[in-house]
């Protein structure tokens, strides 16, 4: 029979000691913290050796009374909470008693604490976990923990331990973490003596941003900002231009605490969606507020991660304030610096100025309610969107409207017998003439404008404006929709064919009417006429696997948008086609419409512009 014991005192903190201590980086967040708890306004790091030497952090907080000194270093001792209840509205960093008892079980630790209504300091040394004397010292008020030869005794864990490179590069970013969080206190971080961070307190969190992040980022950065009830959502987001591989840059501060939640890195995501490429990751710094009882911090042995209480609320929180807000933000700005300082060869362009001051302003208006989840929901508040439209548009901008709603040609000299270009597709031949333009490689089309040389990708920019175009005609329920005389079965997996009639009404916004027809099948009764070189029984496939693959977006309006991005893939002209001279200015000219032509709806540029002065410089003539 197995013999079940108790285990000793020390071995069970050893054991704590493995969850929260894995590294001298976690030494430094939980100094640090309790600093913060502790109300001061300044906290100084140490770091001798990436932390394996010394790790020491001071503070000028409140400070520790003597005879509380052996219960700071004892296991479930803390001051912060009092009972279970306190659990569920904890308003400081720490609150499980744990860290300084794990610190001291696994290193050489000393203590040196002063209050302010004592007139000297009390020294405490506790040596792998065994308490030594306390003795008087000379120090100011505050606390003073520094941890030297951790693991000393745990040697399998010491040889986990890195090289001074790597553990110090956590050690940043711990810090940065930190330092980040509280921009009223003053943090410095020194290395084997030399400073490597040091941030006084700020007013503005942009400066604090920039003093651990560089000034060229901080620069750029925009500010977002709402509240939803007592959840206020604040702080900065980057510009796409600004982008990492990785999601590290994204900094999500729940009540002053660093966190990772998935879910919201999904919804970051997803706001920057059509304007990152994929596997490229925004730039964000955001601070939420919230009353702590509406969030767990329990949940997480390093209170990496919470829980909310209402989580999907905040998701739609966190996407619908960027969102809101890059449509209001002229993201096309010129990326000078950027193209100066890496000699690229071209800037990416933003066809921002050329764009109609008045249309644009439409535009965005409309693209705000697309943003705002605005569908017309009904036939009736369709036609109330688009009497709204008209009306805006006979009020100034009245030949605008025109315009949009002439169709883009259907450019693909395809071999499908099924698909005719309907003649008034093309552009009317009394049409002004734009800008000439060069087809190369059928594929790009060089041509100019006032800033430079452009050099547009036809598929990119085709793909963009189609997008456009379809999210616009849905708003309307205007999408042209070719009916089937004889409506054509397409037979799909149950899955398939569940997903498609469970999101019946969703299609029928696209132009697509489908009916169920027994078994798995389903009957296609109607399609978008743009679609149709794609046939009606390949266009459903194609939705359903969308939608399958959709299924997580969380709410229609995405997925109607991965839908539109799909269908303007599959209609636009194709790289290695090759366009008449009507269809390329057709296309240079509505170039200049879309609200968003530098990025075709995968993110990927639409279009390079080598600058007058690019040019002139390249050719020394300046
Ligand atoms: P917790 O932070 O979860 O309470 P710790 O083990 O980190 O647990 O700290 C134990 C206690 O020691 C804290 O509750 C606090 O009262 C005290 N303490 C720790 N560090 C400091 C500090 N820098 N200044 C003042 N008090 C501190
Ligand atoms: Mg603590």
């Amino acid at each position: 029979m197995a013999d079940i014991k108790q285990l000793p005192p020390s071995v069970i903190n050893k054991i704590a000691a493995g969850e929260v201590i894995e590294r001298p980086a976690s030494l430094v967040k939980e100094l640090l913290e309790n600093s913060v708890d502790a109300g001061a306004h300044r906290i100084e790091v140490a770091v001798g050796r990436g932390g394996t030497e010394l790790v020491r952090v001071s503070d000028d907080g409140c400070g520790i009374v003597e005879e509380q000194l052996p219960l700071a270093v004892a296991s479930h001792a803390t001051s912060k909470i009092r009972d279970a209840d306190d659990l569920f509205h904890v308003g400081t960093l720490g609150f499980r008693g744990e860290a300084l008892a794990s610190i001291a079980e696994v290193s050489r630790f000393t203590l040196r604490s002063r209050t302010t209504d004592s007139s000297a300091g009390f020294e405490m040394e506790v040596n792998g976990g065994s308490l030594g004397e306390i003795v008087p010292c000379g120090c100011p008020v505050g606390t003073t923990v520094e941890v030297r030869d951790l693991f000393f005794n745990t040697p399998v864990r010491r040889k986990f331990m890195r090289t001074t490179q790597t553990e110090m590069g956590h050690i940043s970013e711990t810090f940065m973490r930190v330092a980040l969080a509280h921009p009223g206190v003053h943090f410095t971080l020194r290395h084997n003596e030399k400073i490597v961070y040091d941030a006084p307190p700020v007013e503005n969190w942009r400066q604090r941003i920039a003093i651990l992040f560089g000034g060229e980022l901080a620069a750029g950065l925009i500010g977002v900002e709402s509240a939803d009830g007592p959840v206020r959502l604040i702080g900065y987001v980057a510009d796409p231009q600004f982008s990492r591989g990785n999601n590290r840059m994204q900094y999500l501060l729940l009540n002053g605490r660093y966190i990772r939640d998935r879910s919201l890195g999904h919804a970051l995501g997803e706001a920057y969606r059509g304007l990152l490429l994929t596997g490229r990751y925004p730039i964000t710094f955001l601070r939420i507020e919230m009353p702590p009882e509406m969030v767990d911090v329990n949940v997480h042995p390093t209170k990496l991660e919470v829980r909310f209480q209402e989580g999907g609320r905040l998701y739609s929180q966190l996407l619908g304030t960027l969102r809101k807000k890059f449509l209001t933000t002229d993201l096309t700005a010129k990326v000078q610096s950027v193209a100066a300082t890496s000699d690229a060869t071209a800037s990416v362009d933003g066809a921002g100025a050329a764009m109609d001051a008045q249309y644009a302003q439409q535009h965005r208006r409309q693209l705000a309610d697309w943003a705002k989840g605005q569908l017309p929901a009904s036939a009736e508040q369709a036609d109330q969107g688009a009497l709204d439209l008209q009306y805006e548009s006979t009020g100034g901008a009245g030949l605008e409207i025109t315009r949009l709603d002439r169709p883009w040609p259907a450019a693909r000299q395809s071999s499908h017998t099924q698909f005719a270009v309907p003649s008034n597709d093309l552009p009317p031949s009394n049409e002004p003439q734009g800008p000439s333009a060069l087809q190369i490689h059928n594929r790009y089309i060089v041509t100019e404008d006032e800033s430079g040389v452009v050099i547009i990708d036809q598929h990119a920019l085709h793909e963009r404006i189609l997008y456009e175009d379809l999210r616009e005609k849905v708003m309307l329920e205007k999408m042209e929709t070719q009916r089937l005389l004889v409506p054509e079965p397409v037979s799909l997996t149950a899955a398939e064919a569940a997903a498609a009639l469970e999101q019946r009404d969703l299609l029928s916004q696209l132009g697509i009417e489908l009916e169920p027809f027994g078994g798995d099948t389903v009957l296609v009764s109607s399609y978008p006429a743009m679609l149709a070189n794609l046939g009606p029984a390949e266009l459903v496939r194609q939705v359903v696997e969308q939608l399958l693959e959709g299924g997580k977006a969380p709410d229609r309006r995405d997925l109607l948008d991965e839908l539109l991005h799909m269908i303007s893939c599959k209609a636009a002209v194709k790289a290695g086609d090759r366009l008449s001279q009507a269809e390329i200015s057709a296309l240079v000219q509505r170039r200049h419409l879309c609200q968003d032509s530098h990025h075709c709806p995968h993110g990927r540029p639409t279009a390079l512009v080598f600058t007058r002065e690019e040019l002139d410089r390249r050719f020394k003539r300046t």
